[in-house]
């Protein structure tokens, strides 16, 4: 039997007059949307850049394992400032994962401090999203069911965020695909369709926990750049998760280097690109890009 579109089937009262763009699901542009930020007060923005986000004051975390206790995290502290991309690069069980649970708020710290906004994390935030490396789209559900799912568990399902999530399906090109399903869309597709269910909560801070890892190399370098593009343009501030020092470089404004386990931080290396309109593929053409992958490098424990 064939599947109906869900709740959601005709044109939102409003939309149709801001026109639905016909659909180029991998070349959307993001126009409209821009133009309307440029509208937003120019001073406030500043502001807001140079305020901080999120504090992690000497973090640790341990464990109990079956065969005594494992310290994860032995000393961790950094920050990041509204606006900003930090990435988190270090070798595997690292404790990479464990810090973004901490900073999540799914599992607490043993010790140290956390801030969000200057105040303490205590449980999950709504101000958080968490973006993982599997889509994890429901398959019985249409995208506009997938995408407003976390509204819809929030009780949040008001016409202003039915709205927006409609908004973003539109700017990012899934709206003629709001009522196909995930089996029915490429995987980039469903990367963004996932992105949009994270933003449809608008959550300030996003946590991205190899979010890309999953995908091939070239439609990977396509995600990337999609995702970079649509956070910076929402205005979001991202803690990335990267095991992929490329990755890391070409998405951050600070790669924050972590040494084995128990984790402590060994660098944060700056990272400036003399781009007017900075994205991850145009990074990655940069001359100084080479010089920034050796200086992680260098700072990592890698044997084999
Ligand atoms: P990464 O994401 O950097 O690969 P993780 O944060 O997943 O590392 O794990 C860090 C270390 O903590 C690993 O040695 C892992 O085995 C251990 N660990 C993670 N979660 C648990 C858990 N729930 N119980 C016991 N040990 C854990
Ligand atoms: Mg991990």
């Amino acid at each position: 039997m064939k599947k109906t579109g869900g709740a959601f089937s005709g044109t939102p009262k409003g939309f149709a007059k801001r026109g639905c763009r016909r659909a180029f699901p991998d070349c959307w542009n993001l126009k409209s949307r821009e133009t309307r930020n440029k509208t937003a007060p120019r001073k406030g923005k500043v502001m807001q850049m140079e305020s901080e986000v999120l504090r992690l004051e000497h973090i640790m975390q341990k464990y109990q394992a079956p065969n005594g206790e494992i310290t994860a995290i032995q000393d961790v502290s950094f920050s990041v400032k509204e606006g900003e991309f930090v990435s988190l690069v270090g070798p595997s069980g690292c404790g990479k994962s464990t810090l973004l649970s901490i900073v999540a708020g799914l599992i607490p710290a043993t010790s140290g401090e956390l801030t969000l906004y200057r105040h303490p994390v205590c449980g999950n935030s709504p101000e958080i999203g968490y973006m993982l490396q599997k889509d994890n789209l429901l398959d019985w559900r249409s995208i506009y069911k997938n995408v407003t799912l976390g509204l819809e568990l929030r009780g949040m399902m008001t016409q202003e965020n039915i709205d927006y999530v409609l908004e973003l399906l539109n700017t990012y090109g899934l709206y003629e695909f709001k009522d196909k399903y995930p089996s029915q869309l490429s995987g980039g597709m469903r990367q963004r369709a996932a992105l949009i269910r994270t933003l449809a909560i608008r959550p300030k801070l996003l946590l991205l926990d190899e979010a890309f890892s999953a995908l091939d190399y070239q439609t990977r370098l396509a995600v990337t750049d999609d995702v970079y593009r649509i956070l910076k343009n929402e205005h979001k501030t991202a803690l990335i998760v990267t095991h992929d020092i490329p990755e890391s470089i070409s998405m951050s404004d600070r790669v924050v280097v972590l040494s084995n386990r128990p984790s402590t931080v060994r660098r944060i290396v700056p990272i400036t690109f003399g781009l007017e309109d900075r994205t991850p593929l145009k990074c990655r053409e940069q001359p100084e890009f080479s010089r920034y992958f050796n200086e992680i490098w260098k700072e990592l424990d890698v044997h084999v």
